[in-house]
């Protein structure tokens, strides 16, 4: 019997390491002792480990995987008993090699004997083993649902995914139901569905799949009974959930039919770019006349798009809840270089190419009032991000406290003071100005070579520390569950 230890590093995550939960059921096949924790525990470090496993998840996360790996590689024999997986280990597999001596596994776990020479045993395809998240340090959100595959891999490769990378071959229908089954069997019965797939309209069988999942106990009205905390049974619905949106441009009538026969809520449609524009709006309509009016949108920024765009494109969810008496939640999704090790709105390769420093910023700033969430309240919106491009530009440019402290601003009338020194620059005052602003080099220009009305519109950003600004990607990770979000 070997001593296993499974560790997923201490970043915010709502879902369960499916990963190591293979891992944790591979281990159990063969009799071996198995723990898992999350993050770095003193207690756990000072036993002794045959081996152990440490999952990744996005390359921004590189410090906290790398710490999490090291920190273990004191508790077993050899460095390279650590063995690391997941995203980031499968997008930057040569700097974790060279950063820590561990044993580097990119991709998916699914060659036989990938783990242990000779064994026959494909990872991938066992049931996640859910016993290890009861013992642990940690809870998940969504841990009280089924967490599944339909399909792996995606047949595009769009130039801000990464799956083509990740996950290679396109698999368009993997056996829900036995999936779904065996986890019930062996951990009792879930509520919810969450289905991981990147693009479960790509399958040419996504008709079998509806059916699969109508089968599973999940069709459209579907409810889930449980004991409370007070011993009596209470009734909830249940939900489907595609977590990683669905492809507008694959969404036919006759699809969105099919969706609407099972549980879905939300149903998540990405609008990505606005020249997609038409068919996004088409696609919306189609899903209210089916009556899928529980909308989730994935909105990509600081890719290719303008900050005019990404305005538009939140606009228009406005405007369609209101015309089609849908409920549309956006969550602008901040592009990050694919390979980048952190997500500072600093680092070059973060900002896109019709963005700057200051913008993402600002967008951060107006985000963390709503957790990184864009509801579905016109006054709301048209405070948070302004009337139309001019006033969503004013917004943009505007000092970090005024933002996130907005009525105490204006309230006290700095933000009009600010804003009437700003506007009676000069021409070439006011480009000076935009310059040091979008940039934030306000603290590292020499104010004494400025002209003096750029210096008192400066004035307005010297006085809060914008280090201390919260991150607010650190919260769209950690995103109230569904549930959550459906009673928003
Ligand atoms: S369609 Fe979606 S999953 Fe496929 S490559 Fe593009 S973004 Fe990634």
């Amino acid at each position: 019997m070997r001593n296993i230890l499974l560790v997923e590093p201490p970043y915010k995550t709502k879902y369960p390491p499916l990963g190591l939960m293979k891992i944790a059921a591979y281990h159990k096949r063969l009799n071996d002792r198995v723990v898992f924790v999350k993050g770095c525990i003193p207690e756990i470090k000072a036993e002794r480990w045959d081996r152990v496993y440490v999952s990744s998840l996005f390359t921004y996360y590189w410090k906290q995987t790398v710490k999490a790996v090291a920190y273990y590689q004191d508790s077993v024999p050899r460095r390279t008993d650590v063995i690391v997986g997941g995203v980031l280990a499968t997008l930057l597999k040569d700097d974790l090699e060279a950063e820590t001596g561990a044993t580097v596994i990119p991709g998916l776990l699914d060659t036989p004997g990938i783990l242990d020479p000779g064994d026959k045993t494909k990872i991938d395809t066992l049931t996640p083993d859910y016993s290890i998240l009861s013992n642990a340090n940690f809870t998940y959100e969504l841990q009280n649902s089924y967490i599944g595959y339909a399909t792996r891999g995606c047949p595009n490769g769009c130039d801000f995914c990464a799956v083509h990378q990740i996950e290679p071959e396109f698999n368009g229908y993997l056996p829900l139901s036995r999936q779904i089954r065996l986890i019930e069997e062996l951990y009792g019965e879930k509520r919810d569905l969450i289905l991981l797939d990147n693009n479960v309209l790509a399958s040419s069988r996504f008709k079998d799949i509806i059916k699969d999942i109508k089968a599973l106990g999940f069709e459209k009205g579907a409810t889930y009974s449980y004991r409370n905390k007070t011993g009596r049974i209470s009734t909830v619905n249940r939900y489907v959930d595609f977590n990683q949106g669905l492809d507008a441009r694959l969404l036919t009538e006759e699809k969105m039919a099919l969706l609407s026969e099972i549980a879905i809520r939300p149903a998540r449609i990405a609008f990505d770019d606005i020249r997609f524009r038409k068919l996004y709006e088409a696609k919306i309509r189609l899903a209210a006349k089916y009556g899928l009016t529980h909308l989730s949108n994935y909105i990509l920024y600081n890719f290719k798009d303008h900050p005019t765009d990404f305005y538009d494109r939140l606009r228009i969810n406005l405007d369609l809840n209101e015309e089609l008496g849908t409920q549309i939640f956006s969550f602008p999704m901040r592009y990050v270089d694919l390979k980048s090790k952190n997500r500072l709105t600093s680092t070059p390769g973060n900002i896109g190419e019709n963005w700057n420093v200051k913008f993402l910023r600002a967008i951060q700033c107006v985000l963390i009032r709503t957790r990184g969430l864009v509801g579905t309240k016109r006054d709301y919106f048209l405070k948070a991000f302004g009337n139309n491009h001019e006033e969503f530009y004013k917004i943009m440019l505007m000092p970090e406290s005024y933002i996130i402290h907005r009525f105490d601003h204006e309230g006290d009338g700095s933000t009009d003071l600010w804003w009437s020194q700003v506007c009676s620059l000069s021409d070439w005052e006011r480009e000076i100005f935009d310059k040091i602003v979008c940039n934030q080099l306000y603290r590292t220009v020499n104010h004494a070579e400025l002209p003096r009305a750029v210096r008192k519109a400066l004035s307005h950003y010297m006085n809060y520390d914008s280090g201390k600004l919260p991150d607010v990607d650190e919260e769209l990770i950690a995103l109230p569950p569904a549930g959550k979000i459906r009673a928003a």
